[in-house]
């Protein structure tokens, strides 16, 4: 594997942009080359260069386990700590806890998502809290998703409660993990140079469209992931819905991806059509998860059901009272 991603590099290294920043991409060398002719110098580099490739040796294995030793986990037994509370726990307990294979613990999503913040985005003060709840309940260790959360990984179900609590003096404990407003959003044009869009305001009109939280429970589980440039740091291509940000004329629009999937059946989405404006993007999205609702049968995901009828009626759908799609 190591001699094949070297040859791999060595092959974009050779032909790779590195003459303009927006074209330095493995992803852009392969679009030129075409993907025949680059797999056939990868595997011509790879012949060449497998003999000499550094080899994965098994003490640097056993060096590198080393730094991810169990825990010293107490010995306890399983119970349900949300059993008998207020609904907001039981909520909080059931989007943004996980079961644990230890039995007596349960790992917990600090929520970067709460409605009216930048997804992913803490501030100073919820750091110090996270990083001190963590000395405390999770061996000092905090986890980074790649969704934009943080997770705490072992914490004692017993302790449960108390981490909701001050998760919630933090604004960090929005039970919304897995529902359409877990939405991962690039840093946008509001930080990023190469930018062609907004994110964060679309994201913010993303909340403040769907800020009830029975509303998202009852559509389940929906990724929306989003990017301000063809970059896609937002990975738009692989959200259920994705949303790229693109310039026209010096105008913010956004091209609506949809069915792209990052887990089990892996999938890019597929472009639905014009871009749409950037006050109409939450409308746009309402009307395809209005339509998901209507044909979906009993149980069924919202991926599940774009899967199983396609994607022309949620065009339809999409751009149904459109006023101004170019
Ligand atoms: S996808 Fe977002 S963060 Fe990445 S380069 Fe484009 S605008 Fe910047």
């Amino acid at each position: 594997l190591l001699s094949y991603l070297e040859a791999i590099l060595r092959v974009y290294n050779r032909h790779g942009r590195r003459d303009n920043l927006n074209k330095a991409r493995i992803k852009v060398l392969v679009k030129s080359l075409g993907v025949a002719r680059f797999r056939e110098q990868v595997e011509e580099e790879w012949r060449l260069g497998r003999a000499r490739a550094a080899r994965l040796q098994a003490s640097e294995v056993e060096r590198v386990r080393s730094f991810f030793r169990p825990q010293p986990y107490e010995t306890l037994e399983d119970f349900d700590a949300s059993a008998g509370r207020e609904p907001a726990f039981q909520a909080w307990y059931r989007y943004n806890t996980r079961p644990h294979r230890v039995s007596g613990y349960r790992a917990v999503f600090v929520s970067l998502k709460a409605h009216g913040q930048n997804p992913g985005d803490m501030s100073c003060e919820q750091m110090e809290a996270v990083a001190a709840l963590a000395e405390r309940v999770s061996f000092g260790l905090i986890r980074a998703t790649h969704n934009q959360n943080l997770l705490l990984a072992d914490v004692r179900q017993s302790e449960l409660y108390e981490v909701w609590r001050e998760l919630q003096r933090h604004q960090l404990a929005m039970p919304n993990i897995g529902t359409l407003t877990d939405m991962i959003a690039c840093p946008g044009l509001d930080f990023c140079s190469l930018a062609n869009a907004g994110t964060l305001a679309v994201a913010k009109q993303i909340q403040e469209r769907f800020d009830d939280l029975d509303y998202l429970y009852d559509l389940g589980d929906i990724e929306i992931k989003m990017s301000g440039c063809m970059n896609a740091c937002g990975h738009h291509h692989v959200g259920h819905i994705g949303i790229l940000g693109v310039d026209k004329h010096g105008e913010e629009w956004y091209q609506i991806t949809l069915g792209g999937s990052a887990n089990g059946f892996t999938a890019l989405g597929e472009v639905i059509g014009p871009s749409v404006p950037k006050s109409e993007v939450a409308a746009t999205i309402e009307r395809i998860v209005e339509l998901y609702r209507t044909l979906r049968a009993e149980g069924e995901r919202f991926i599940d059901t774009l899967r199983r009828v396609g994607l022309a009626p949620f065009k339809e759908s999409a751009y149904a009272t459109h006023p101004a799609a170019a």
